[in-house]
C-alpha cells in the first residue's frame, strides 16, 4: 500500500477467518465480501491484527483485521451492503495513521537545536521525529554505543566485572536493546503503525505490524539498531555516547527560574531545548529532580509513558524553550 493510501486507510473490516495454510491473499476476496463491497472498490488492504485463535480443539485458524483504503465518498455514495456491514459492527471506522512527524512543528521547535538525553526507545523515537520534523537534534546517552556495550555486557557475563555506565541497562537502545523485544501492548494509537513502519525499515520482521505476539528479538533488534541510527545520523542527528546529563542550570530571572542548559559529565554546559527521556531505571540516578513546571513546558506529544512511580508519569516529554 502506497503512503498516499496508508493515510486515507480508515476503515478496518473485523474478525476475517483465515485458515493455517491459506495465502492472505485469500484476504482481499473475504474483506470484500464483509463489507459488501466488489474487490475492485478497494484501494488498498493492510493487515493490521491477525491472531492465533485456537479455542475449538483441532481447529486452530487465524482471525484478521484488515484496514481497507477506500474512496473518500464510499461512505456517503457506497452501497447499501456497505453501509449495513458498517451498520451490523463488522466493518468500523478507524482512525488514519498518524505520521512521526508533524506537518507544522510546535512553535518552541522552529529554528530550535533540541538535545535529547537517553537513547532508549523513547528517546529514539523522539529524536526521529523530531528529525524529521526539521529540527537539528543532539542524542546524548551515558553508555556507549552497541558494539562498545556488547563488549562490556559480555564481559559482565564471563568475570562479574560491571561497568556502571555500560551494562544491560545503560548505552544505545536503553534497556530496550537487551529486551525480547515483544512489542504486543497493541495500543490502539495512530503512532502505532508508522512506529512499527520504522522498525520494519530497519530489518525487523514485516508481521510485527499486525501479529498479535509480535516478537522481534533480542538478536534481530542487534541489526535494527545500528540500521535506525544510520537513517537518523542521514537526517543530522548527532549521537554523544558516554555523555551523562548530571545536571541542570538555572536562570534566576525576573519571572522566575528558568532552566538554562544541562550540564553533561564531560564538557561545558549545554544550552539548549531540553528533552530529558532517562527511562524508569534512570530516574534515580539523577541526583536533581526532572523539572516539572515553570518555564520548561509539556509536548502535547509524548511517544513513552513511565509505568514507574505517578509522579513521574507524563513527564517523559519535557522541552524548555531557548
Ligand atoms: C531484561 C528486560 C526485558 C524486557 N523485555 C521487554 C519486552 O519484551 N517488551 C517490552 O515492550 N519491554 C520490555 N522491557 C522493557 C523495555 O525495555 C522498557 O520499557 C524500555 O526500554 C523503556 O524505554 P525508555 O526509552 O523509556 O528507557 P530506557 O530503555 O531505560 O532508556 C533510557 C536511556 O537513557 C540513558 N540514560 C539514563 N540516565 C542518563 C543520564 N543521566 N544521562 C544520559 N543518559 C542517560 C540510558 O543509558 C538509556 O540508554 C524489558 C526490559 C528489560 C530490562
Amino acid at each position: 500500500m502506497s503512503e498516499s493510501e496508508s493515510a486515507s486507510a480508515q476503515w478496518r473490516v473485523l474478525n476475517l477467518p483465515l485458515g493455517l495454510d491459506e495465502d492472505e491473499s485469500v484476504l482481499l476476496g473475504r474483506a470484500a465480501e464483509r463489507a459488501g463491497l466488489s474487490p475492485e472498490e478497494i484501494r488498498g488492504l493492510r493487515i493490521g491484527h491477525k491472531a492465533l485463535d485456537a479455542r475449538k480443539r483441532g481447529r486452530p485458524r487465524f482471525v484478521v483485521h484488515v484496514d481497507l483504503a477506500l474512496d473518500a465518498k464510499i461512505e456517503d455514495r457506497g452501497p447499501d451492503a456497505f453501509r449495513r456491514a458498517l451498520g451490523s459492527g463488522q466493518v468500523a471506522r478507524r482512525a488514519a495513521p498518524a505520521s512521526l512527524a508533524w506537518a507544522t512543528p510546535h512553535a518552541s521547535l522552529q529554528g530550535a537545536r533540541v538535545v535529547v538525553v537517553g537513547s532508549g526507545p523513547a528517546g529514539l523515537l523522539a529524536a526521529l521525529a523530531l528529525a524529521r520534523s526539521g529540527v537539528v537534534v543532539d542524542v546524548l546517552d551515558r553508555g556507549p554505543a552497541l558494539r562498545e556495550r556488547g563488549r562490556a555486557l559480555a564481559r559482565f557475563i564471563g568475570s562479574g566485572q560491571l561497568d556502571p555506565e555500560a551494562n544491560l541497562l545503560f548505552g544505545e537502545g536503553g534497556a530496550g536493546t537487551y529486551s525480547d523485544g515483544k512489542i504486543y501492548t497493541r495500543v490502539d494509537h495512530p503512532l502505532e503503525a508508522p512506529i512499527l513502519d520504522e522498525l520494519v525499515a530497519c530489518g525487523a520482521p514485516a508481521e510485527i505490524a499486525y501479529d498479535a505476539r509480535a516478537h522481534i528479538g533480542t538478536d534481530r533488534l542487534h541489526t535494527v539498531l545500528p540500521r535506525l541510527r544510520g537513517r537518523m545520523e542521514a537526517l543530522g542527528v548527532k549521537f554523544h555516547w558516554g555523555t551523562r546529563l548530571e545536571g541542570w542550570v538555572w536562570a534566576e530571572g525576573a519571572g522566575g527560574r528558568r532552566l538554562k542548559a544541562l550540564r553533561p559529565s564531560r564538557g561545558s554546559p549545554w544550552v539548549f531545548n531540553i528533552t530529558p527521556i532517562l527511562g524508569r531505571y534512570a530516574r534515580t540516578q539523577l541526583e536533581c529532580p526532572i523539572p516539572s513546571s515553570g518555564t520548561p513546558e509539556r509536548h502535547p506529544m509524548a511517544y513513552s509513558r513511565d509505568s514507574g512511580s505517578p509522579s513521574a508519569r507524563g513527564r517523559k516529554i519535557v522541552l524548555a524553550r531557548r
